[in-house]
């Protein structure tokens, strides 16, 4: 039998269902439809953009895990966001079935994503430079000096998202032959293309472009083989007068393990560097996220997230989508309460101060359908003995109460009763997947019911 994206798909989500908790696979993998295949990948739709995000930074792996569990080869997954066209709009009256919407190809990884773009780029002191070598280069390739073109900074800093904004506004020009890549992908395509005796067609895809651009340049560090490739595809596009844009985590000069030939070469064009943003420009970037995905939330707690996450912008995005998912699972506004409690998780501090151990002997008992009293109680049946060590071992997890406390919370057993229920469950959640995800939607209730 041919196989179908349905029945691909289906076996997928039967996977997934085992592995995440219900909450989870409910919000996040129930909506998501088949929609094509092919030999090489499955597209899959999904309602819209943040929904699509979401998955990326949160179920990549796991999606790709069942992926290839069920497809049993290198199927990848590829996504399509519906975008609805005029939500302002009202619908025709009789009409039942949902506006299919503009179906938009989101191109992962190796090819531009056109939601990086100039315009939804915050400019601040930190990045300002950077941006506006890119955008001179976005409208004359090849025709500045700036050749190469180096941006390095930080992670998160935003430079996939500038030499993608570059390979976008190209665009317009039809004819330009774009290659956006990463220097990860550029080795592993010239180790398959020795491999398959390819090497001319590999050489003659690079060479042949007008914009090449070559993300985290830092990968091809120690690489021999693979820069002595990059260097001659270089040099070619170069004495072409074609564009060349490098991205890079540290300054050409710092990158270890780079042939000195590659370097000088790097060095020859402009070298612009993007720095952590400061307060000011983190509060822009978060308000135009919010304003992007249509995200009601006050300044107030704008600037406090701008306050307290530093370091990179992708924190601070993934903090907006936090409070978001958070805001509609618990069916609560956003508050600056909310944002505390989700920062907190983000940087790392534990609930500890608002989960109590009662709280985790209710949720326990409800998910496993064994009496509160139970729990607490001398009963030895096996049902309860387990749901008993599985809410010790979630309040040595989730509070900060001592051990001894927490033995005296069950009906005053010794601490040396929880050190064994701990190591009971850490060593059953190894081998037991179901056991696993069990401990998975209590402790996921728990942390829903605090909000
Ligand atoms: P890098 O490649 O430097 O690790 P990215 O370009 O992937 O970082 O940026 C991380 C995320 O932060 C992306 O979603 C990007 O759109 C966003 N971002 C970074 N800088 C800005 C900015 N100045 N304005 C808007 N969004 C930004
Ligand atoms: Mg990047």
């Amino acid at each position: 039998m041919k196989a179908s994206p349905e029945g691909i798909w289906n076996e997928c989500l039967e996977q997934l269902q085992s592995r995440v908790p219900d909450q989870t696979f409910e919000t996040w993998f129930k909506p998501i439809k088949p929609v094509g295949l092919d030999k090489e990948e499955l597209t899959v739709q999904v309602p819209s953009h943040f929904f699509y995000e979401w998955i990326e930074n949160h179920y990549k792996d796991l999606m790709s895990a069942v992926l290839k569990q069920v497809s049993g080869n290198g199927l990848k997954l590829a996504y399509s966001v519906v975008y609805s066209e005029d939500a302002g709009q009202p619908a025709t009256s009789g009409s039942v079935s949902p506006d299919p919407g503009i179906v938009r190809r989101q191109q992962l990884e190796s090819f531009l994503n056109d939601r990086y773009t100039f315009e939804n780029f915050v400019e601040g002191d930190n990045n300002e430079f950077a941006r506006a070598a890119a955008v001179a280069i976005a409208e004359s390739p090849g025709g500045t000096s700036f050749n190469p073109l180096v941006i390095y900074g930080g992670v998160g800093l935003g430079k996939t998202h500038l030499a993608q904004a570059i390979g976008n506004k190209c665009l317009q020009d039809r004819n330009a032959k774009r290659v956006y890549t990463s220097s990860e992908k550029f080795t592993m395509e010239f180790i398959n293309s020795i491999k398959n005796n390819k090497t001319t067609e590999f050489s003659e895809h690079y060479r042949n472009v007008d914009l090449l651009m070559v993300d985290d340049v830092q990968f091809f560090q120690k690489k021999e083989s693979t820069q002595e490739q990059f260097f001659h595809t270089f040099n070619a596009l170069y004495q072409a007068g074609k564009q060349i844009v490098l991205t890079s985590d540290r300054a050409p000069k710092e990158l270890s393990g780079m042939e000195e030939r590659l370097l000088s070469r790097f060095q020859a064009g402009l070298i612009a560097d993007i720095q952590p943003p400061d307060l000011e420009t983190r509060i822009a970037i978060l308000q135009h996220k919010a304003q992007e995905d249509g995200i009601d939330i006050s300044y107030d707690i704008i600037e406090f997230l701008a306050a307290n996450i530093t370091s990179n912008v992708r924190e601070l995005e993934g903090a907006l989508i936090r409070l978001l998912a958070f805001s509609s699972l618990s069916n609560t506004d956003i508050t600056v309460d909310l944002a505390k409690r989700v920062l907190r998780e983000i940087i790392g501090k534990s609930f500890s101060t608002s989960i109590s151990i009662e709280d985790i002997q209710r949720t326990t008992g409800e998910i496993m359908g064994v009496g509160e009293s139970e729990i607490i109680g001398k009963g030895r049946k096996k049902e309860v003995a387990l749901a008993r060590q599985i809410a010790m071992y979630l309040c040595r997890e989730m509070t900060s109460s001592s051990l001894k406390t927490i033995g005296l919370h069950f009906g005053g057993r010794d601490h040396s009763t929880v050190v064994h229920a701990c190591k009971v469950i850490e060593e059953k959640t190894q081998s037991d997947a179901s056991l696993l995800q069990q401990l998975k939607s209590i402790r996921h209730k728990i942390e829903i019911s605090q909000f």
